[in-house]
């Protein structure tokens, strides 16, 4: 059987009540990683993470723990927490026994708090509450144990206290990762399957996969089969975090987590929640709980300023080496002419894909408003087949008449709202076409509010609506749970005289006139005035519902542009620039990239 010193085990959290930290903290406790050579957030390496502050991709450590005389092997993960990369954490707890469960003594219990323990239980594991940041003057340790034995049904006394600021409580909580945590079970003689929870690419040794061994044995220069993807490599190197890659000789068994380098040249080989099993002995059964990644959000980029096509090509492929979870195809617009229709797991990876192509890419792109993915039914052909289609783009919608029914992606929605702000909250959900489903209490100041609502609503402000109305304290967790039919139409943006795909959206037939008036509103402000007069409408089916216009500008607004001193005018030239970067020019209208994220406001 499984090595009994080995714990491994997992962080989850709400973001920001600090895993990253504590996971750095706990690194020094062991050792690992020493004062000197401390850097804060050793496990977010991505530059956006330490500079968002938040958790990306997940990582991998071992470190060794001495508990009661005997030297236990720590093996932790540290997960993304934000609500976009939750395969990735269901993947995390698939290869742990145990998780802590770390809550903010000056927030308590939060929404991801409560999915993040659903998804525990759901995976069996062993649970350690961890109270964290109780250096804070406004840490409140007690109440939120309370709170965490009420709400979420772990006992009081089990909860560890602990600053990851100043390293306290941080030895008895690796104590009690020892204690509390089961040992990994598993057949170190059965035909190998190891679970492949992460991988990152390397620029110098390419794909690194990390697994955790369910049962039997790997080592060095075996040759293995990953079984979803059906293809074979050949084991390079075997090692594992601590926290650097430390290559290892040994075989891993049942229970041992660790990286391998297989000779993978792109992440797109790699598919995380795959099974790796021995190519000569191969298990009969993949391990279960296997899923591909879902794009949910999809918008398009088109390079602008100097970039040309062939530049954007090459930095999204470049990019799709290092993150496998998202999808591109070359689009091409009347508009916009040729670029790319990418597909994210939500609206964080989608800024965040777009970041990395500017920053790492070098290129200068215009991006169209994110829509969600519809299933669209036809009316039956002649052979009465009634064909569905899915549609990422408003552009790629069919004639109406062909159109039987058009159904949208819903999510599961809890709210965890402060009571004052509940009134405000139903509002804004039954705005947003929600379906009230339900309400629990978290506190004697906090309620639990259970929605469904359609994806798209979501997408759009409604984070920023939410954290504007709770003054902050209101967060938001959701699932997808399927598609469903509703009074859907495609509205048509028309700039000077003629549509503009790039600017058309789907929206609810109920709230297509004020949405689309309000889009008028928004474009009017984001587009320059030209010498000429532009009128702006919007269309359903061919009727206008509404129209605003863009005034010329009158010749002494020109002269004073281009006449005043010298060095107004390159200050101002200088601070068009980055905006002037990312236009395009439709016809004779030249849109700024404002325009088109423009959408995703809905007043
Ligand atoms: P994560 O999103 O859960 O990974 O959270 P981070 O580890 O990134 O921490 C979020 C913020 O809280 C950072 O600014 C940390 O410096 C801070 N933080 C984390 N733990 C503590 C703590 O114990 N005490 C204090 N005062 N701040 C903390
Ligand atoms: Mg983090």
């Amino acid at each position: 059987v499984a090595n009994p010193y080995i714990r491994n085990f997992c962080i989850i959290a709400h973001i920001d009540h600090g895993k990253s930290t504590l996971a750095d903290r706990m690194l020094q406790g062991t050792g690992a990683m020493d004062d000197r050579t401390a850097q804060d957030q050793k496990l977010d390496s991505m530059d956006i993470e330490r500079e968002r502050g938040i958790t990306i991709k997940a990582a991998a450590v071992s470190v060794e723990h001495t508990w009661n005389g005997q030297t236990y092997e720590l093996n932790f993960i540290d997960t993304p927490g934000h609500v976009d990369f939750h395969y990735e954490v269901s993947r995390a707890l698939a290869a742990c026994e145990g998780a802590c469960l770390i809550v903010d003594a000056t927030q308590g219990v939060e929404a991801q708090t409560v999915a993040n323990l659903y998804k525990a239980v759901d995976a069996d594991l062993e649970l350690i509450p961890v109270i964290n940041k109780i250096d804070l003057p406004s840490a409140e340790p007690e109440r939120r144990a309370m709170q965490v034995e009420d709400v979420l049904g772990l006992p009081a006394e089990d909860c560890i206290l602990t600053s990851a600021k100043s390293g306290q409580g941080v030895a008895e909580l690796l104590d009690a990762i020892c204690e509390r945590f089961p040992p990994p079970e598993g057949e170190i003689e059965a035909p190998l399957q190891a679970l492949i929870f992460d991988a990152k690419y390397d620029d110098y040794r390419g794909v690194i996969v990390y697994f955790r061994v369910m049962n039997g044995r790997l080592k060095k220069g075996d040759r293995i089969l990953f079984m979803g993807k059906k293809r074979t490599h050949q084991v390079t190197e075997l090692g594992k975090f601590k926290p650097d890659m430390e290559p290892n000789a040994d075989p891993f068994e049942a229970g041992d987590v660790g990286y391998m380098i297989a000779g993978i040249k792109t992440l797109e080989d790699v598919n995380i929640g795959d099974t790796i099993t021995l190519d000569n002995h191969r298990a009969a059964t993949a391990l279960p709980g296997y899923e591909e990644p879902q794009p949910m959000v999809y918008c398009d980029f088109y390079p602008s300023g100097d970039t040309m096509f062939d530049d954007l090509r090459e930095a999204i492929g470049k990019l799709k080496v290092n993150d496998a979870s998202f999808t591109y195809e070359p689009s091409s617009s009347e508009a916009l002419g040729s670029g790319f229709r990418c597909g994210f797991l939500g609206m964080l990876h989608m800024d965040i894909i777009q970041e990395r192509l500017e920053r790492e890419g070098h290129v200068s792109l215009v991006q169209t408003a994110p829509t969600v993915t519809y299933e669209v039914q036809l009316t039956a052909n002649k052979d009465g087949v009634q064909e569905v289609i899915q549609i990422t783009n408003p552009a790629e919608l069919p004639d109406m008449s062909r159109v039987k029914s058009i159904r949208e992606p819903m999510v599961a929605a809890e709210v965890i709202t402060p009571t004052t702000s509940i009134g405000d909250i139903m509002k804004l959900c039954e705005n947003r076409r929600g379906v009230y489903r339900g309400q629990r209490f978290l506190s004697e100041d906090r309620q639990i509010l259970e929605y469904e609502l359609p994806l798209a609503e979501i997408i759009y402000d409604f984070f920023d609506k939410l954290k504007s109305i709770t003054s902050g304290y209101g967060t938001v967790d959701y699932r997808v749970t399927g598609f469903q039919a509703g009074e859907l139409v495609k509205m048509d943006i028309l700039v000077n005289g003629s549509p503009v795909e790039a600017l058309s959206l789907i929206v609810h037939r109920s709230k297509a006139e004020s949405r689309g008036r309000h889009l008028l509103k928004k474009l009017k402000e984001q587009i320059d005035r030209h010498l000429f007069e532009i009128p702006l409408q919007a269309a359903i089916g061919g009727k206008i519902i509404g129209r605003e216009t863009i005034k010329s500008v009158g010749k002494n607004v020109t002269a004073k542009c281009y006449g005043g001193d010298v060095s107004r005018k390159r200050k101002l030239l200088e601070k068009q620039k980055k905006g002037k970067d990312r236009m395009k020019r439709i016809g004779t209208v030249d849109i700024p990239q404002g325009a088109f994220m423009a959408v995703l406001d809905t007043g």
